[in-house]
Order: C-alpha cells, then sequence, then structure tokens
C-alpha cells in the first residue's frame, strides 16, 4: 500500500499518522490479502478501495466522539478487525475487545494483533450474546459496531457490555432514521437514550455513512440479551 497515499487520505479527515502507524496499515493491508486467499475476509480488495472503505472509514467515528477520552473499547462483530483495528492503531493507549462469532476471523485477528506488535488488545471468538454473560458485561466505556445487523437487533447485542454513562456507536448507512424510529423500544428497554444522529459524514469515496449515538443511562436487567439467535429472530 502507497504510504503517501495512506497518509494523505487521514490527513483528509484530519488524523496525521507518525510512521509507525503508516507502517501498522501497511502491514496490516498485506496480510488481509494474503489472508484474504485463505479465508473470507473481504470483498473489497483493491488499495485504494481498502484505504478508504475499511482503514478510514473506521475513523470517521472520531468526527463524533474524543477517542482521547476512551478507556475500554469494545467492538461487536468485528470481522477482519473494522472498525476496531483501525480505531486501536490511531489511538493506541484503548484497551481493546475485539468480538466475533467466526473463529477463523479471530484466528486472523490474533495473527495481525501480533504482526503489528498491538499491546492491551484481546481477539474473542463467539457469539455477543453469550459473552454479555460474563465478566465482559457492562465493562466497556464504548462500543463499536459496522454491519453487524439491524440498529434494534444491535442494541441488544451491544448495550449489555457498556457501563453506566458509556457511549454505543452504530455505524449507520442511508437507512439511519427509519432503522431509530423501529428501535426506539429496544433502546428504551435495554437501558439506552438516544443522545444523537449524525446522518452524512461521507467523503467522495465512501457515501452515506451515519452514526447513531446512544448513551446507556440505566444497568441492563438481567434477562437481556436473550439467549443467542433470539435478538436477530424477535427484536425488541
Ligand atoms: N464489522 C466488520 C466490518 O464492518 O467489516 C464485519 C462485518 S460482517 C458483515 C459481520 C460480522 O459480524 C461477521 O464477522 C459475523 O461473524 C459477526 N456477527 C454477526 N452476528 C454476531 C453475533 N451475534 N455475535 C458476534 N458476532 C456476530
Amino acid at each position: 500500500m502507497n504510504e503517501n497515499k495512506i497518509i494523505e487520505s487521514f490527513m483528509s479527515i484530519d488524523i496525521h499518522l507518525n510512521d509507525r502507524q503508516v507502517e501498522q496499515f501497511s502491514i496490516y493491508y498485506k496480510e488481509l490479502m494474503a489472508w484474504n486467499d485463505k479465508i473470507n475476509l473481504t470483498s473489497i480488495v483493491e488499495e485504494n478501495a481498502v484505504l478508504m472503505k475499511h482503514f478510514v472509514d473506521s475513523l470517521l467515528s472520531s468526527k463524533v466522539i474524543d477517542y482521547k477520552n476512551v478507556k475500554r473499547l469494545i467492538d461487536i462483530g468485528t470481522g477482519a478487525g473494522f472498525p476496531g483495528i483501525p480505531l486501536k492503531i490511531v489511538y493506541p493507549h484503548m484497551e481493546v475487545v475485539l468480538l466475533d462469532a467466526l473463529n477463523k476471523r479471530i484466528t486472523f485477528l490474533d495473527h495481525i494483533i501480533d504482526q503489528l506488535n498491538l499491546k492491551d488488545i484481546h481477539a474473542v471468538h463467539g457469539r455477543a450474546e453469550d459473552l454479555a454473560r460474563t465478566e465482559l458485561r457492562e465493562s466497556f466505556d464504548l462500543c463499536v459496531s459496522r454491519a453487524v445487523s439491524q440498529l434494534n437487533v444491535l442494541c441488544e447485542y451491544c448495550l449489555p457490555f457498556i457501563s453506566i454513562n458509556g457511549l454505543f456507536i452504530s455505524y449507520k448507512g442511508s437507512k439511519t432514521i427509519e432503522e431509530l424510529e423501529k428501535s426506539e423500544n429496544a433502546i428504551h428497554i435495554l437501558g439506552g437514550k438516544v443522545e444523537s444522529v449524525v446522518d452524512d459524514v461521507s467523503l467522495d469515496s465512501i457515501t452515506n455513512r451515519g452514526f447513531v449515538i446512544i448513551r446507556k443511562e440505566h444497568i441492563t436487567e438481567d434477562r437481556y440479551p436473550r439467549r443467542a439467535g433470539k435478538p436477530i429472530k424477535k427484536p425488541l
């Protein structure tokens, strides 16, 4: 991956990378492509497309939240590490947990964490519904999630992991407002409150990127999330 292009693309969203971070993005791209031949990680492969639609897109949420104040972050349904790994590269002070239900992707993430020499970051295998019943419950000040499910389902996956006063940032697209209307019940039941909706932070090469930001105001009742599979079959 062209290093000047990495620097310029991040500068377009006011992020100034140091040499080490540029090198980390370059290694990430190389490994992503090498592993993509063996396991299905991404359909986006062209260099500039990966740079914009995966790496820069992951950091677009820095326009709506100040990551310098975030201590513990969880990325639910991280896949090949988006947005969690780019966020960790740019904000290395954060403790990060990457969670995914597919074990092959966890193997890739462990490899990437090692190759990039990242510290205080763990890839965890399992479904959000099950892992929300472990010590991970209500232990994060920020939860992020991109391209995993519709918002009402996602709230049941994500809100149980967030501590009181923490935030959930959902990376959303063009149907943000419509999805939000259908999610009011879920957000309320799970202890959240919509803090803001940012419905367009698109760049030339990233279209339809919006965010829903939900604050956790109350503890999530013990009965949520419901058993694995139920949130998607019967959204709240
Ligand atoms: N967030 C990544 C991105 O934006 O490129 C990956 C998106 S991929 C379309 C959705 C991912 O969510 C898959 O890797 C899948 O295994 C994971 N996933 C879906 N439902 C899940 C659940 N209930 N718990 C944990 N992971 C889940």
